[in-house]
């Protein structure tokens, strides 16, 4: 599933080939995403010029000027530019149409993905409104933590993934900051002192750059590609090596239920 990194690379890919670009036209080959693109969309979009692409969580904004283009890649989407005459294949339902002849496909095989359209501002969005503090940003840090987390008995993993306190913090990250920072995942979030929230902020803000880093190498993926979607494996410290030696201590990392979510951790 496209985490928080994948949607940064996804943004700063596609970036370069849509910003100052005017739209041609969209094509919609189906409506019917878990959220159905408009009817009228095409109509709304043609001749609109893109300022900015901004990214808010998991979800890709286009600045039309006259209203912003909301995109989400669902469970397993991705979008490329390409030649616009490139044939469609099953899974494409929407096309950017752009005066440049490139265009921005969306591939959506599961058919969760989002592309929606507001005239208001997207973060007044039904979809945006309720989002917690992005985590790349100054606002989130080790005071911030501290102060939401306080009286909550949440486990802190789960209370890390909660999109409502903090955005895009996905399991896989959950798991590797927790381990980096030397926490059970299964602590209360309300428990934590100062010093190990402010700990903890920072090995996030280190594992989401560090993960959009290495990511970095297959920005080309979005552009011209085959189709496959430009995810990339990452070394994880503790993330699916169940029974396999800690790499820093040597105990056997453990894994567990939380959320309806696999939990890797070190018992060390
Ligand atoms: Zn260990």
């Amino acid at each position: 599933m496209p985490e928080l990194p994948e949607v940064e690379i996804t943004r700063c890919g596609l970036e370069p080939h849509l910003v100052g670009q005017r739209i041609r036209t969209a094509v919609i080959r189906h409506h019917g995403l878990r959220h159905p693109i408009p009817q009228d969309l095409k109509n709304t979009l043609t001749g609109l010029s893109i300022r900015s692409l901004q990214r808010r969580g998991k979800y890709l904004l286009l600045d039309c000027g006259e209203g912003w283009l909301i995109l989400h890649l669902g469970m397993s989407g991705s979008l490329r530019i390409l030649p616009a005459a490139t044939p469609p294949e099953k899974h494409d339902p929407f096309d950017l149409v752009l005066e440049s002849g490139q265009c921005m496909r969306l591939r959506d095989p599961r058919r969760v993905g989002a592309v929606l359209w507001t005239a208001a501002p997207p973060e007044n969005h039904p979809l945006l409104v309720k989002l917690g503090v992005e985590p790349l940003t100054a606002e989130f840090d080790g005071d911030f933590l501290y102060l939401v987390s306080r009286g909550r008995r949440t486990p802190i993993k789960q209370f890390l993934m909660d999109g409502h306190v903090i955005v895009g913090v996905g399991n896989i990250y959950a798991n590797e900051a927790l381990f980096a920072a030397g926490i059970n995942p299964k602590t209360a979030a309300g428990r934590l002192g100062k010093e190990r929230c402010t700990r903890l902020a920072a090995l996030v803000k280190d594992i989401l750059n560090l993960a959009i880093a290495a990511g970095g190498s297959t920005l080309r993926d979005f552009v011209n590609s085959d189709g496959n979607p430009g995810y990339f494996q990452q070394q994880y410290g503790v993330y699916g090596r169940t029974g396999q030696p800690c790499l820093r201590c040597g105990a056997t990392v453990r894994q567990l239920r939380q959320g309806q979510r696999s939990t890797f951790y070190c018992p060390g």
